[in-house]
């Protein structure tokens, strides 16, 4: 088999590529919707890919992942592997978790850090609402995650912290400096009101940066020590910040009583190694349309469980492809899992165009693995056609 074309259209916000073979199968795979930028990246690889047999994935990735970086630019060179996989399973009339080692579990875990009613004011009140609606959703979810901090708009309050926040010009903004007493004890009474909703039936996990000051995540983790928190996420760095700072997030980890979780924007292997090998974080969290792909996720995964890491990946942005992946690759991993990012449809139409899905999509806070070959869902090109841009007409030609 080979690949015959390679195609990207941005689908709602979301850049989708579309690899093409002369065998009439076809791939996908779909990145973040705050990336629509990326659409040339994706497309600068189709000369390079053409005449590649797909099947063998990564011998075709070899081809290209030099190219990659952290976010947002892994996310051309991941759902390029993505694809790949879609591909590979189709043409061997497996879901792709059959390819990546064979599952261990028939349904998935999935965290809510997605479905959410938006915080009106910046209050311990407004706080424990949005854990009201998450509480009382049909999913289920055993485990939510909120944003504080760097990570909210707490960072934007006079007084918060030593430190300006930048204008909100685009996703990512590196915002730094230590809380001001006032800013720690809000921190605190906000998430003590939310533990309060949620009690013991729901596990609370907190992003908190990136941004804060690594004397701040200590004196956080003591504050909240008492409340069964899962995990504090992106504390110092993390996001969008193109840097890991290992040894920094290992000094805070062996501080802290509350396990230290980070990764969403780190490319590939190599930038996970420091931090896995001196465990300096508890719980690592890539993300399948940043890191690589899903056989470069899996890769990771169990290297941190030989080490004591748990994993819970990151992907709240990267739709129903997006969701697809981390089910059939968090299907294959081993048990230092705990749960995926949840992501959802964006618009939602995106419900409409897709094929596959369980219904509902979530029970009691699992996704059951789909079993159809590749991806286990597919785009229908007939229903999606009509939501393609202008310039994007010929994608499903
Ligand atoms: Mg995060």
């Amino acid at each position: 088999m080979k690949i015959t074309d390679l195609k990207c259209a941005i689908i709602g916000t979301s850049p989708v590529v579309r690899i093409v073979t002369d065998e009439g199968i076809d791939g996908y795979g779909q990145g973040g919707y705050t990336k629509p930028f990326l659409k040339p990246f994706v497309e600068y690889f189709r000369d390079q890919l053409i005449g590649a047999d797909p099947t063998d994935v990564e011998r075709t990735m070899l081809r290209i992942r030099q190219r990659g970086s952290f976010k947002p630019y892994g996310t051309a060179l991941s759902i390029i592997e993505n694809a790949l996989w879609d591909i590979a399973g189709k043409a061997a009339g497996v879901p792709v978790y059959k390819l990546l080692g064979g599952k261990v579990r028939d349904r998935v875990a999935t965290y809510n850090g997605n479905l959410r009613s938006p915080i009106a004011e910046n209050s311990p009140e407004a706080y424990a609402d949005a854990m009201r609606t998450m509480k009382a959703l049909p999913h289920n979810f055993r485990l939510v995650k909120q944003g504080v901090a760097f990570h909210s708009q707490m960072k934007y309050e006079p007084g918060f912290y030593f430190g300006t926040p930048q204008p909100k010009v685009s996703h990512g903004i590196l915002d730094r400096g230590l809380l001001t007493h006032q800013g720690m004890s809000h921190v605190v009474e906000c998430v003590t009101a939310m533990k309060e909703v949620l009690g013991d039936d729901v596990m609370l996990a907190l992003d908190c940066g990136p941004g804060m000051m690594p004397t701040d995540v200590v004196r956080l983790s003591e504050e909240l020590e008492h409340l069964n928190i899962t995990w504090l996420e992106d504390t110092v760095t993390g996001d969008y910040t193109p840097y890991v700072l290992a040894d920094v997030l290992r000094d805070v980890t062996r501080k802290s009583r509350i396990p230290i979780h980070t990764g969403e924007q780190i490319y590939l292997r190599q930038h996970f190694r420091e931090l896995i090998e001196t465990r300096a974080v508890d719980i690592i969290g890539p993300d399948p349309a940043d890191v690589g792909g899903m056989a470069e996720m899996k890769w990771i995964a169990e290297y941190a469980d030989l080490h004591g890491i748990l994993i819970a990946p990151h992907g709240t942005g990267n739709g129903l492809l997006g969701l697809a992946c981390q089910v059939q690759v968090g299907a294959t991993m081993p048990a230092n899992f705990i749960a995926f990012e949840y992501p959802t449809g964006n618009p939602d139409w995106w419900y409409d165009i897709v094929d596959g899905l369980p219904d509902p999509i979530v029970v009691d806070g699992e996704v059951e693995v789909m079993e159809r070959p590749g991806m286990g869902i597919e785009l229908i090109p007939e229903a999606a056609k009509k939501y393609l841009r202008e310039e994007d007409q010929g994608f499903f030609d």
